[in-house]
C-alpha cells in the first residue's frame, strides 16, 4: 500500500486555479523530487500534504491519515508527517538542542529526558552533535539547515517534506545539507522534495515529478526523465538548466 495516495486533488486561490487534479503515488522509502517553473504549484501541493492548506476536491492519504477538505486530526498527522522549509525558523533564543525538544515535548508529551536522547541522536545524523548548545545564529545557514531537519526527525515522521530547503544557502553549504538528505534516502525515509538541484533529483530520488501549470506533467523514474524527457515544457525546463 503507497504510504502516500494523492487522489486527484484540485486546489484554487481566488480564481487562480492553483492544483489542477493532480495525482501521485508514493511507496514507503521511495524519494520523489518534485521540479517545475516558478507558480507551478509544488509548493501548495506539499503543502496540503501535511495540512497547511485545504484542498477544494479529491483526496490525499498520507500514512494512514485520511485528509479530506475538512482537516480534524492536523496534530496526529503532523506527527508523522515532518517539513522542512527554506527558512528553516529556529528559536533565536533556544540552544539547538532546546530548539530540536521542543515539539517532541509539547505535541507527543515526551519526557525531558527521553526528548533530549533523541536530540541527540538526530544531530548526531546531521553531524551537528557538537553544536547541541549553540545558538542558531552561532550556525552557518547549512548548520541551521541541518538542525532544522534534525528538528523534523526528532517526532521520528513516516514522511519528510522538503520545500527548496537549499535555495537560500551557498554551493558550499547547499552541498553539506543535501549530503544528509542523501544520507537520509539512503536510510529509507519516504521523502518528497521541492528542488531545484536537477543533479541530486537525477541521482538521489527515484521518481522525478514535473509540475507545469498545477498538474503532474510527467512523472517518471528520475533516470529516465532527466536522460529523455516526454514533453516540450520538461525538455525545456531542464534544457533551460532549470
Ligand atoms: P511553486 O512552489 O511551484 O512556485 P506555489 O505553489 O507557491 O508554486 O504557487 C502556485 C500559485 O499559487 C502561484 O500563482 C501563487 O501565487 C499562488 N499562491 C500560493 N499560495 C497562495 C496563497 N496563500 N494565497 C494566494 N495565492 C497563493
Ligand atoms: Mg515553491
Amino acid at each position: 500500500m503507497p504510504i502516500v495516495e494523492i487522489d486527484n486533488i484540485t486546489k484554487r486561490f481566488g480564481s487562480n486555479q492553483v492544483l489542477n487534479g493532480i495525482s501521485l503515488s508514493v511507496e514507503r522509502g521511495q524519494v520523489v523530487a518534485i521540479i517545475g517553473r516558478s507558480g507551478s504549484g509544488k509548493s501548495t501541493m506539499l503543502r496540503c500534504i501535511n495540512g497547511l492548506e485545504s484542498i477544494d476536491s479529491g483526496s490525499i492519504t498520507v500514512a494512514g491519515h485520511k485528509l479530506t477538505n475538512k482537516h480534524e486530526h492536523l496534530i496526529e498527522l503532523r506527527k508523522d508527517v515532518g517539513m522542512v522549509f527554506q527558512h528553516y525558523n529556529l528559536f533565536p533564543h533556544l540552544t539547538v538542542e532546546e530548539n530540536i525538544m521542543l515539539s517532541p515535548r509539547i505535541v507527543k508529551k515526551t519526557a525531558t529526558e527521553t526528548a533530549r536522547e533523541t536530540a541527540i541522536k538526530v544531530l548526531k545524523q546531521v553531524g551537528l552533535d557538537h553544536k547541541r548548545d549553540a545558538y542558531p545564529e552561532q550556525l552557518s545557514g547549512g548548520q541551521q539547515q541541518r538542525v532544522a531537519i534534525a528538528r523534523s526527525l526528532a517526532m521520528e515522521p513516516q514522511v519528510m517534506l522538503f520545500d527548496e530547503v537549499t535555495s537560500a544557502l551557498d554551493p558550499e553549504l547547499t552541498a553539506e545539507v543535501l549530503k544528509v538528505m542523501e544520507e537520509l534516502a539512503r536510510g529509507g525515509m519516504t521523502m518528497l522534495l521541492v528542488t531545484h538541484e536537477m543533479e541530486f533529483a537525477r541521482r538521489v530520488a527515484d521518481l522525478t515529478v514535473f509540475m507545469h501549470q498545477g498538474k503532474v506533467w510527467e512523472a517518471r523514474p528520475s533516470q529516465e526523465f532527466f536522460a529523455d524527457p516526454q514533453t516540450p515544457e520538461a525538455k525545456q525546463f531542464i534544457g533551460a538548466g532549470a
